[in-house]
């Protein structure tokens, strides 16, 4: 279905849906929920050097300023990484760790609301960040990242053996723990919290209370929310794969170029 024929309905199919959203006065407030790795940037090795796109970076400045309009970023970073990488706009609402965490962008930076661990909690974090070492120790490419939340294994750099064996790993010790682990491309998260982008978009929804949700990701990991919108919501995979989500973009430019149009359209 890769085929330059199968692609091209899809983008005009998007662009449509956005147009109509764009003129349409009786569709709003809208709430704008977007993931930041593959949807705003383009995937890279190292996640610290992701930078949204200049398309993306106008869209969010756009859609911030725009009446009857608010930005969500979700992301699996936890919030202060992803106010560093995606550098939004003020009024844009972090929602990090999956939902661990969130927190606005404010005149003086982020307002964040911390987490908060019981000590059940953060000795689980420390038996999963522990376990997480082990898996990666002597394997090549492999590494584990300390969220507030959570810990993850990253397997981008490793050969494939070394990744499969981690990962293999990684799931048997959060199985061992009984904690919820979310498996997503080429790293696997392990949270202490019950959360998934989900319910955080849900929980996001009933307090800003619009009348259509626009929410675009990339990764399994947002298949969780773009289940639980509506048939009145638009919802975009960035990428190839299934998907419950009713929209397709190729990729992150073709995305932001989209958006970027949209938030103007918006805006007149
Ligand atoms: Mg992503």
């Amino acid at each position: 279905m890769s085929t330059p024929d199968a692609v091209a309905p899809a983008r005009d199919e998007l662009e449509a849906a956005l147009t109509d959203l764009a003129r349409d006065r009786g569709r709003r407030p809208l709430l704008v929920g977007l993931d930041f790795d593959g949807v705003l940037a383009p995937l890279v090795d190292d996640p610290d050097q992701s930078r949204p796109l200049p398309a993306g970076a106008a869209a969010m400045v756009r859609l911030s300023t725009t009446p009857d309009v608010r930005l969500a970023l979700v992301s699996g970073r936890s919030i202060v990484d992803l106010h560093r990488r995606a550098d939004p706009p003020v009024g844009t609402v972090l929602v990090g760790s999956h939902g661990g965490e969130r927190g606005t962008v404010g005149p003086h930076g982020l307002e964040r609301d911390p987490v908060q661990l019981s000590p059940e909690q953060s000795d689980l974090l420390t038996q999963v960040g522990a376990g997480l070492a082990a898996a990666a120790r002597g394997r090549e490419g492999v590494w584990v990242q300390h969220k507030p939340a959570a810990a993850v294994l990253h397997t981008r750099m490793a050969g494939a053996d070394d990744a499969e064996t981690a990962t293999a790993q990684a799931l048997a010790l959060a199985a061992e723990l009984d904690v919820h682990a979310l498996h997503g491309k080429d790293v696997v998260e392990i949270s202490v919290l019950p959360v998934t982008k989900g319910d955080a978009l849900v929980r996001l929804r009933d307090e800003v209370g619009p009348a259509v949700v626009l929410y675009a990701g990339d990764d399994v990991t947002d298949e969780h929310a773009f289940a639980r919108l509506g048939p009145e919501d638009l919802t975009i995979k960035v990428g190839e794969g299934e998907t419950a989500a009713r929209l397709r973009a190729a990729d992150p430019a073709e995305l932001c170029d989209l958006l970027a149009s949209f938030a103007d359209a918006l805006a007149v």
